[in-house]
């Protein structure tokens, strides 16, 4: 990848910085790139660093991610056909194109690289027509494969993950995701999510749904801790031009900070570290039918002891999808998306996303937040709130996920109504009388998830 390259993967992915994924820290870019924003994607920077070289092309895989097997998508052969295959990757997960020579789709089949450099291809073939198609293996089920169920239960059988992003605790100042106005209570948005879970959970229930919550408080899933990460960083510094890193963050001011062996090896564990980790619990112990990741947005709030409040406030939901060229040249991440289509679990969760989303927008009253560019996002469905975008969570759990972003966490409004914490029934809070902020994300999700599945699958009563 050349110094060019990186450059324009900085300014496409800076020119939408108010997403959640954002670190809201201030910071230069100096002669090499470093990227602040969308870390929980494979930020550029360490991106650039595992980027493949003539001399580590058998390394040509994300940050703390493996060579993927691909003859485990052997099962998936016959099992779509051209049009919706090409449906599919145009429409949904390579949106912004890819390059010629990494997949190349004829009438009959698909042909995905596996390696550059022994140019090797795996083959995918295409079925006949629709009434030629062999059933699609998954260990997910959608809703129309499970058992009917009573118009009360509509939940019933239904095995559901709820993953609160983020740590919260003691972490959150680390993972950036902590503020405090004046001698209020610090925001952290772990901890606001975990709330919402501990709420959410009780509400599927009580609808028949088996409900497990991925962490059960603010500690980590994984056992590493950034120490762990610190040779790792080291090599990722050096490769990126710096060649003697420093060791310590000396003011957390300074945007150079990110150039330190500290920062990098924080970032390696609590996001790229901890969400493999939670994906290994999804996809090995767990295997839900669905997974709710769920999150507040924020917009840029500076200074964390000194956070800019804003008016703006809204709601948006996330599927995998929209890939970047750049992240399709590293082979997992090309190994997952291909994986990830041919599991249809975008069939699944389109639908359940457009629905989720019209359930929040009329308990929330939130406008859907629009994205500044295109440029890594993909607006899809019919609800005008849902978007296609390639992170961690999304691509690793291998089963349909909706991501939540709703509330912009240093808005007037919901600063107010975090700092109100969660309570029964309405308040007057901003001159409205209105939920708890949580019990109103908790209930307008559990009500979305009732819509859909007692439309989608069959009635038992
Ligand atoms: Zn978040």
């Amino acid at each position: 990848m050349t110094r060019l390259r990186q450059a324009s993967a900085w300014r496409k992915k800076n020119e939408s910085t108010t997403n959640d994924e954002t670190r809201k820290v201030k910071f230069r870019h100096s002669a090499f790139v470093i990227v602040s924003s969308f870390v929980i994607r494979t930020s550029s920077f360490l991106f650039s660093a595992i980027f493949p070289t003539a001399l580590q092309a058998e390394e040509n895989v994300s940050v703390l991610g493996s060579k993927p097997k691909w003859s485990v998508l052997e099962k998936y052969q016959e099992t779509i056909t051209h049009d919706e295959f090409n449906r599919l990757i145009h429409d949904v997960y390579c949106t912004h194109g890819f390059a010629p020579d990494l997949i190349e789709v004829s009438a009959k089949t698909a042909h995905v690289l596996i390696d550059r450099d022994s140019q090797k291809f795996f083959t995918l073939r295409f079925a006949v027509n629709n009434a030629g198609r062999k059933p699609v293996p998954h260990l997910w089920r959608p809703a129309k494969s499970l058992s009917p169920a009573r118009a009360d239960k509509p939940l019933v059988g239904l095995k559901v993950v709820l993953d609160p992003g983020h740590l919260g605790g003691k972490w959150a100042k680390m993972e950036e995701r902590w503020f405090q106005v004046d001698k209020s209570r610090p925001v952290q948005e772990g901890d606001l999510t975990f709330r919402v879970a501990r709420l959410l959970a009780p509400r599927l229930r009580e609808f028949g749904a088996k409900v497990s919550l991925i962490r059960s408080g603010g500690e980590p899933v994984t056992a590493k801790r950034p120490d762990d990460f610190r040779e790792l960083a080291r090599k990722i510094l050096i490769k990126n031009g710096v060649p003697l890193p420093r060791e310590d963050v000396l003011d957390p001011n300074d945007p150079a900070k990110e150039q330190t062996i500290r920062w990098q090896s924080e970032i390696l564990f609590y996001r790229y570290s901890e969400i493999r980790r939670r994906a290994a619990l999804v996809n090995f112990k767990l295997h839900p039918d669905l997974v709710l990741c769920l999150h507040f947005n924020a917009e840029g709030w500076g200074e964390p002891t000194h956070p800019t409040l804003t008016d703006t406030n809204h709601f948006h939901l996330l599927v995998n999808g929209s890939y970047l060229a750049e992240e399709l040249e590293f082979d997992d991440q090309r190994f997952e998306m291909i994986r990830r289509l041919l599991s249809r679990a975008y069939d699944e969760e389109l639908p359940l996303a457009d629905t989720i989303a019209l359930t929040m927008a009329r308990e929330t009253g939130l406008p859907a937040y629009e994205y500044p560019t295109t440029n890594s996002t993909t607006k899809v469905g019919m609800s005008g709130y849902v978007y296609a975008r390639n992170l961690l969570a999304t691509r690793l759990y291998r089963c349909p996920v909706i991501y939540c972003e709703p509330y912009v966490m240093n808005s007037n409004d919901a600063f107010v109504r975090i700092q109100a914490g969660d309570y029964e029934g309405t308040r007057l809070i901003n001159g409205v009388e209105r939920k708890s902020i949580f019990r109103e994300y908790a209930d307008s999700v559990a009500e979305g998830l009732v819509d859909y599945y007692s439309k989608a699958r069959a009635r038992g009563d």
